[in-house]
């Protein structure tokens, strides 16, 4: 006989799912608010019990429209709670949650919702004229709209008709493998491409989203996600909010900064999360009108999705507001890494502490880090060797959807993120250099190859290769660089307007730059190392 215990089986093989959190927030917060902003700017007031209670209304609803286990349901929705009520009902009852990001492409949109093959979508009235360059791409069973002036389009169905007039359903049992939700990233070259996310990788990730030394989410907070619901769960705090009890302000789609602050404001948000460029503009407003906001009840921003620049550190410290920067991706859930600062740096000087935070931070709770350089080998973390970054993890993406994008994920199992980065021996990532060819503006992905492949496609261009520069406002804005054929002259004008037929008017170089001939590597690539050094001039 040995002493030897080797089988865990004596715990309950209890599943991890998203109707433990959606059951909770229904029990245990009940009382805890939910507000939204409309369109119109009216505010509405619900809670998380009404919520979840219209969510078992709504499952049975679009059961009724022949939702079965397993099928995307789509959204075209802003934050707010209707939003939330399809973050709990579409994977209780065992379908998937495919929120569509309305500032794409239509003709990204259409290529996504037929891809994932949506038969069903909710659509917010606003965003209808959205939903209108895409229908005819894709005939959905059923388009829902949740009207905020009652007047539903003919052919259309009644969001709240579908919620009052059906009983509320028990919740099936899952497993923590089923999938819960997707969302598509176009942060990668060629087509946008579905990440899809397990119930196990959203609870674990809302677990560690909460924790204090990640996003800190506890009963006592208010928060408002500025980060969209349409975009990676919105960071995850939709689910984090609810697991813990916070209260969620979701803002509609006025995120203009004096908007944002007004809210911040008026419901006491303590902790309020979005990229960059959200951000500048509301520093812009607190620093022409520093006391027309209260918001002493605000103690974290959660800023990602884009390098937090030091002079933001700088402006929301002169008023007293800290930001915590954080990295992730579509594919990751996406939390990766938070930079908090260590506490042998409390003593340290002002320069040391924001050289430190304008880092992307150390890894995340449960996520394993690695990078390589060129040659496939392992940088050392020294903060000196530089190699891209290489991500595994319970909410990490083992695949894309329908098996696409396969070069991304390595033989031995971790995805490749495409982010050029230095680890210090803390483990801390700073993203130096990116070798997805994307210029990233205002937290939206723009792809370089497709506007070189579209220049090029204009009879008086030789070659052409686009960069990412940097922007004070929109972080990065992508600048053309162009050879012309002989004889012919330049003209910028010609070339947006080639470029205008196929590109949305926000994807378009705000710069042209005409060169005799664009600098190539050894191995005909186009050096845009070169073109970076010689375009680019830090803001
Ligand atoms: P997405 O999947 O659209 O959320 O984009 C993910 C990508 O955004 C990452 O691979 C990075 O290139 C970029 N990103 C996210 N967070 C940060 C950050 N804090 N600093 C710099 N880049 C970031």
């Amino acid at each position: 006989m040995t002493g030897q215990i080797l089988n865990g089986n004596s715990m309950d093989d209890y599943p991890l799912t998203l109707t433990s959190i959606v059951d909770r927030a229904e029990r245990f917060h009940a009382n805890r608010g939910v507000i939204s902003r409309r369109p119109s700017g009216d505010v509405n007031r619900t809670t998380y019990g009404e919520v979840a209670g219209r969510a078992r209304r709504l499952a049975h609803g679009l059961a009724a429209l022949g939702v079965r286990d397993g099928d995307p349901v789509a959204t075209m929705l802003w934050n707010q709670s209707e939003h939330l009520e399809l973050y709990f009902a579409v994977p209780a009852m065992g379908a998937v949650l495919h929120t569509l990001n309305p500032r794409l492409f239509p003709e990204e949109l259409s290529y996504i919702v037929n891809d994932a093959q949506d038969n069903v979508i909710i659509v917010d009235e606003s965003l209808l004229p959205v939903f209108e360059t895409i229908r005819d791409s894709r005939e959905f069973a059923h388009v829902v709209v949740v009207s905020h002036t009652g007047d539903i389009p003919a052919g259309m169905l009644d969001y709240e008709s579908l919620v009052a007039n059906n009983e509320p359903i028990e919740w099936p049992v899952l497993g923590e493998g089923r999938a819960a939700a997707m969302c598509y990233t176009s942060g990668t070259t060629g087509r946008p491409k579905g990440v899809v996310y397990s119930h196990r990788a959203l609870v674990l990730h809302s677990l560690v989203v909460a924790l204090p030394d990640q996003f800190a989410v506890s009963a006592r907070d208010t928060i408002l996600p500025v980060v969209p619901m349409f975009h990676a769960n919105a960071w995850g705090l939709p689910y984090a909010a609810a697991l813990a009890g916070a209260q969620l302000v979701l803002p509609g789609p006025q995120l203009d900064s004096e908007s944002v602050l007004d809210l911040l404001a008026a419901e006491h948000v303590t902790m309020t999360a979005g990229v960059p460029t959200v951000w500048m503009g509301v520093l812009s407003s607190l620093d022409a009108e520093p006391d027309r906001w209260d918001l002493s009840a605000l103690n974290r921003l959660i800023v990602g999705g884009a390098a937090v620049p030091r002079s933001m550190l700088e402006g929301f410290d002169r008023h007293e507001l800290s930001i915590v920067q954080a990295w992730g991706m579509t594919e990751t859930a996406p939390l990766g890494s938070v930079c908090r600062v260590p506490e042998d740096l409390d003593q340290a000087s002002n320069s040391d502490r924001y050289n430190y935070r304008i880092r992307q931070g150390v890894a995340s709770p449960l996520v394993d880090i690695r990078a390589r350089d060129d040659e496939g080998n392992l940088i050392a973390w020294d903060d000196t060797a530089m190699g891209e970054l290489e991500v595994r993890g319970p909410w990490v993406a083992a695949s894309y959807h329908h098996g696409q994008g396969a070069a991304s994920f390595t033989a031995d199992g971790w995805f490749s993120t495409g982010d050029v980065v230095r680890i210090d021996p803390r483990g801390c990532i700073r993203i130096c250099d990116r070798s997805k060819d994307l210029v990233k503006s205002g937290g939206e992905w723009i792809s370089s190859v497709d506007l070189e492949n579209q220049l090029v496609a204009h009879p008086d261009v030789a070659q052409a290769a686009v960069i990412a520069v940097p922007d004070d406002r929109w972080g990065e804005r992508p600048l053309a660089v162009v050879s012309l054929h002989p004889d012919v002259d330049p003209s910028v004008d010609k070339l947006r307007d080639h470029l205008a037929q196929d590109f949305a008017k926000w994807q378009l170089p705000d710069r042209f730059e005409f060169v005799s001939e664009i600098p190539s590597t050894a191995t005909g690539k186009v050096k845009k190392s070169e073109l970076r050094k010689r375009f680019t001039t830090e803001p």
